[in-house]
């Protein structure tokens, strides 16, 4: 309540005082085809460190797009058919239709307005902007109008000061980098696209850096991994004694290009591996000429890609037990348990939609196994009923391909839990529904019944259907 009264004096004081902090600016004045925005009043325009930031809602609504603005993240969205482009304050980092795209400068709040780099707008809208730094005038043109009008009060001709910056080509057909993984010693990552990795071998320290040219992370990336504003990050690599760290970045825009790092102990041998056609996989496998591993010889064909599914997250709980526990810790509690064990298999690497309490929409969660040509895909629920009586297990499939799979889980699954069987059974859930390869829904026990409950929360069934789940991947995968 607090947050929300000190937002509303928020919103309150920049409404009383629209002008305040700009009274000082200088007369900025913005001119689109001829037409002045800002219709007499001056515009917030600023330069920073030599990037011109302009308002970014008046230029984009006058070419007619919708903007909304989100106080809780900072965020701008500006759509228009076809269209989506989010940026956030303070970050460099945006996002247009899904792909990240970066900024010469943070887009900056002034006193409720967003301010962006001059040169975003000229590469997203595809405009020719320019910068009259004597008389204080932002002139941009729309492609259809052509470069004859430099608006009314444009002092291009005679001021020695204007900077033009002609519409730049945006970024097309980048590779999507949309999820990485580190099993078994090996570097597995994600993307749609045909970018070739170019991979090599540095020493002092020792690390391998694989550089993805005309690539950059999709936004699918960044619900599964960590990536700060300026798009580094890395992934939490234990058990592997010769690796000490898997990092990532937005290497370089120009060309951009996605960037891994390993940093390993020693000198490493690696073998790289490109599978799939657009949807490619890229495996940098470090067991390559190794002698103490022999269960994993060069050549990976033949592994197996498991996807598991942890149902709901964050501000979605999920079924709420008759005592209150939250389905979405069970979802959770049980994945990690799996992935544990799963990790231990030769032949199968394992990816997570979450392993943490986050929110995933449904769609992410099916895009994320169909972009990483998954071979199984396992939803795990708890099921809640009006009746406290409905006690057991269900396990779910949409499509005719997936049956066999359900057959096979809910034969362990029914095992691990006890509980009544009460079947295998067709359901139209989207996650089984838009996925692509063999996928179930398990529907592990009833949260609305106290029995089923208390053992859905005890550690012994947990790992008892972890194991379960575990065998019957095994089982379906033929690999027991
Ligand atoms: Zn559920």
């Amino acid at each position: 309540m607090k947050k929300f009264a000190f937002t509303l004096l928020l919103m309150l004081f920049v409404l009383v005082l629209p002008e305040h902090g700009q009274a000082a600016a200088a007369n900025n004045k913005i001119f689109l085809d001829g037409k002045e925005l800002t219709a007499g009043q001056s515009a917030p325009v600023e330069n920073v460190g030599g990037s011109v930031m302009v308002p970014l809602r008046m230029i984009s609504e006058n070419l007619g797009y919708k903007v909304d603005w989100d106080q809780a993240s900072k965020t701008v969205t500006i759509g228009q058919t076809g269209t989506t482009m989010k940026l956030v304050v303070d970050q460099t980092a945006a996002s247009v239709n899904d792909k990240t795209v970066v900024l010469t400068n943070a887009p900056l709040n002034r006193n409720g307005t967003t301010l962006v780099p001059i040169r975003f707008i000229s590469e997203q809208f595809g405009l020719t902007v320019s910068w009259d730094n004597d008389q204080k005038i932002v002139t941009l043109i729309t492609p259809e109008t052509g470069g004859s009008n430099t608006g009314s009060g444009g002092g291009a001709a005679d001021g020695g000061s204007t900077v033009v910056v002609p519409p730049a080509e945006p970024a097309k057909n980048l590779t999507m980098v949309n999820g990485i993984s580190f099993n078994e010693n090996r570097l597995t990552i994600a993307m749609e696209g045909n970018a070739v990795p170019k991979v090599s071998r540095v020493s002092g320290p020792e690390r391998i850096i694989i550089d993805i040219e005309n690539a950059t992370f999709s936004d699918l990336f960044g619900t599964g991994q960590v990536l700060d504003p300026n798009l580094n990050g890395s992934l939490a690599v234990t058990g592997y004694p010769d690796v000490t760290a898997v990092r990532y970045s937005l290497y370089n825009t120009n060309p951009y290009t996605v960037r891994f790092v390993i940093d390993t102990t020693s000198y490493k041998n690696y073998s790289v591996e490109v599978s799939g056609d657009t949807s490619r996989l890229v495996v940098v496998d470090l067991n390559a000429v190794s002698t103490d591993n022999p269960s994993t010889q060069p050549g990976n064909n033949g592994r197996k890609l498991v996807v598991l599914d942890a149902g709901h997250g964050a501000k979605d709980s999920g079924a709420v037990g008759v005592t209150g526990k939250y389905e979405k810790n069970f979802n959770l509690a049980i994945v990690l348990k799996a992935a544990e064990l799963l990790k231990k298999e030769n032949n199968i690497d394992v990816v997570l939609t979450r392993s943490d309490d986050t929110f995933l929409e449904l769609k992410d969660r099916a895009a994320m196994a169909n972009n990483l040509n998954a071979d199984l895909f396992i939803s795990v629920h708890a099921n809640s009923s009006g009746s406290s009586a409905a006690s057991g297990t269900e396990t779910y499939y949409q499509r005719e391909s997936s049956k066999a799979l359900a057959n096979v889980m809910h034969k362990y699954l029914v095992q691990a839990t006890g509980l009544s069987n009460r079947g295998v059974r067709y359901g139209n859930f989207h996650v089984i529904r838009e996925t692509k390869m063999p996928a179930v829904l398990l529907e592990v026990g009833y949260l609305s019944n106290k029995g089923d409950e208390s053992l859905l929360f005890s550690e012994s069934l947990q790992n008892k259907v972890a194991a379960g789940i575990v065998s019957g991947i095994k089982e379906y995968l033929g690999l027991k």
